[in-house]
């Protein structure tokens, strides 16, 4: 972590990889709040694993499709522990189906949570964010490299992350905060099951013939909002077994 009192706030981190990447904070040494949507037993359970490692834990209930819930969430964080140090966008959905069939609703929600939610986290966590500040997105490896139909919406919202982070690398740099964006691939979760009847291709994709688990994408995370990560920032890190080699 970037000092002894490091503050992180995780969005979407009640479950997968969100969770992974909260335990992993909290395992580095920092006090860590996190937002979800619905699941508040699942969010209680994780706040307990993050205080029986002797950090303290804000669950917070905020849609990211609402940007001022957000904000608020930010504000919270840095009111409740007391600053803010990293911030990781990492809520998400996966909204794939044909192309023709996507209403403007669910463009609009898969646009709000995925690219204008991180816009405005950021936004809000600026005032707080000093010298070793972080700023980590979760993107999708499939945003280089789409291996099947459905993903029009999905590609959209989430390639929006990458240009937008290397534009706030060079904006924050002068500031010392670091900005990044992590691409896992398939990764065992809810929203992607390892036991899945997709699952099977998309392990044939694997170069090392295994499905991603939460911690392989939370590790290089912990790695990049700790004092080993101070260089590197403007980078798209790609974390999907090879799947996209
Ligand atoms: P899961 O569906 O397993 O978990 C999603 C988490 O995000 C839950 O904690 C959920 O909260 C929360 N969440 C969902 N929507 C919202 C919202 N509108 N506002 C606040 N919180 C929300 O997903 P994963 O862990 O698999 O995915 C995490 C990230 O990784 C996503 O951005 C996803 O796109 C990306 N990713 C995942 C891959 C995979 O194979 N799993 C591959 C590539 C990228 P609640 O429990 O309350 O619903």
């Amino acid at each position: 972590m970037t000092s002894s009192n490091t503050v992180a706030l995780v969005t979407g981190a009640s479950r997968g990889i969100g969770a992974a990447i909260a335990r992993a904070l909290a395992a580095a040494g920092a006090d860590v709040a996190f937002t979800y949507q619905h699941d508040e037993v699942a969010a209680k359970a994780v706040a307990a694993e993050i205080e029986a490692s002797g950090r303290r834990a804000l669950p917070i209930k905020a849609d990211s499709a609402d940007a001022a819930q957000v904000v608020a969430a930010v504000e919270r964080t840095a009111r409740e522990l007391g600053g803010l140090d990293v911030l990781v966008n990492n809520a998400g959905i996966f909204p794939a189906k044909p192309y023709a069939e996507f209403t403007l609703d669910e463009i609009d929600r898969a646009l709000n949570i995925h690219a204008r939610a991180a816009f405005v986290a950021g936004q809000a966590a600026l005032p707080y964010l000093g010298d070793g500040g972080r700023i980590i997105s979760i993107g999708t490896n499939l945003s280089d490299r789409a291996l099947f139909g459905g993903l029009s919406l999905y590609n959209l919202s989430k390639s929006a992350l990458n240009g937008f982070t290397k534009a706030l690398a060079r904006e924050l740099g002068p500031r010392g905060i670091t900005v990044n964006l992590v691409q896992p691939g398939p990764t065992d979760t809810d929203m992607n099951p390892a036991d899945s009847e997709h699952a099977a291709t998309q392990r044939e994709f694997n170069a090392l013939g295994r499905f991603g688990a939460a911690a392989d994408v939370a590790d290089l995370v912990a790695f990049l909002a700790g004092p080993s990560g101070r260089s590197i920032t403007g980078a798209i890190l790609t974390v999907d077994g090879g799947t996209n080699a």
